[in-house]
């Protein structure tokens, strides 16, 4: 069965949060001092967050991301991600993570279930990589990286958020990478999601980026499947690996969205900006599976046309919250 919003669009794809913790504290994403921590009676648990999902599927959805905060911290997290993968009618399983932990799970969560990873990595420096998450080590994502081959994933998506004067001098490096290994690099507009004044002074376009890189290497167009989600792609001429580039800013990509999204406290949020999610936790009191599948139905059709972000000074959430 397909699940289709009031504009058309096909919603297969749901992003799922399973924890607001993080072992890093980016710069774009969380304030320094974190985010206020969810209670542990706010949380969905396993249990309810499998339920939450395998209905989910049930009504239409055929990828689920899990994401967090970060994924990986969450105690249990391969266990879940092994049933997650069985759960009848999922085409796809996926994570995203920051790689911090990757070199001691890389090979657990293959054998779990995950079909593919993506690494977030926003500097090849290790002072700039710091600078950006607060804290972090870089020689132990680029270790996590590693696992993830050694362990059999397919190459892996690298998602890197560009900001003018943090990192930008680094575009040409990280799509250069691409020439030596098969990844997929996919820049991504930095969006003002914190209360962040003068956050028009960091952003980089897409446009910009795509210019950066064209006045380097020459860059072919490359074909979208449809779960492979908004990214433009691009590969340099004679690459094994490729290029993304994700404008949430300044490319609208409303227009063929396929998304929901699950808090780990059981918001469920047509759209990344909706003013506020639905809370599932008291439908999960409730032993009725029906009451769940509508309510699911009924947030993909109150489901939003677009997005005004571009538009607005500051934003107000934190990533870390709503999972990415
Ligand atoms: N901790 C994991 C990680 O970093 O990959 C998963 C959660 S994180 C919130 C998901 C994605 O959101 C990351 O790729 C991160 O770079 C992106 N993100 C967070 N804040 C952002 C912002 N202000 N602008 C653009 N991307 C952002
Ligand atoms: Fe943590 Fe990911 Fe947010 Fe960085 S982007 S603070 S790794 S949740
Ligand atoms: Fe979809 Fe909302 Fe993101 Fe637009 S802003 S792509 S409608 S989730």
């Amino acid at each position: 069965m397909a699940l289709i919003d009031s504009f058309g669009r096909r919603i297969n794809y749901l992003r799922l949060s399973i924890t607001d913790r993080c072992n890093l504290r980016c710069s774009y994403c969380m304030p320094a001092e974190g985010v206020p921590k969810l209670q542990h009676e706010s949380m969905l648990s396993y249990e309810d967050l499998f339920r939450v999902a395998s209905t989910a599927v049930e009504v239409g959805i055929e990828k689920i991301r899990v994401t967090g905060g970060e994924p990986l911290v969450r105690k249990g997290v391969v266990s879940f991600l092994e049933r997650l993968a069985k759960t009848p009618g999922l085409k796809e399983l996926v994570l995203t993570t920051n790689g911090v932990l990757l070199g001691e799970m890389a090979h657990d969560l293959r054998r779990a279930g995950v079909e593919r990873l993506n690494i977030s990595l926003d500097s090849l420096k290790p002072e700039t990589f710091k600078r950006i998450t607060r804290s972090g080590d870089l020689g132990k994502v680029l270790d996590g990286i590693a696992a993830a081959e050694d362990a059999g994933f397919p190459p892996v998506k690298i998602n890197m958020v560009v900001m003018r004067g943090v990192n930008d001098e680094e575009v040409l490096d990280f799509a250069a990478l691409t020439l030596k290994k098969p990844y997929t690099i996919r820049f991504i507009e930095y969006m003002p999601t914190l209360k962040c004044q003068g956050w028009h002074e960091k952003s980089f376009s897409g446009g910009e980026i795509l210019e950066r890189i064209g006045e380097r290497y020459p860059l072919l167009p490359l074909v979208s499947t449809e779960m492979a989600g908004p990214a433009r792609n691009f590969r340099i001429e004679g690459a094994p690996g490729s290029i993304g580039i994700i404008t949430p800013i300044s490319g609208h990509f409303c227009d063929s969205c396929n998304r929901i999204r699950i808090t780990a406290s059981g918001m469920v949020r047509g759209c990344l900006f909706a003013e506020k999610g639905e809370d599932l936790k008291p439908l999960l009191k409730d032993d009725d599976p029906e009451i769940l599948r509508e309510t699911l139905r009924r947030i993909v059709t109150e489901k939003p046309d677009r997005h005004q972000l571009a538009d607005k000074e500051s934003g107000g959430v934190a990533m870390s919250q709503i999972g990415g």
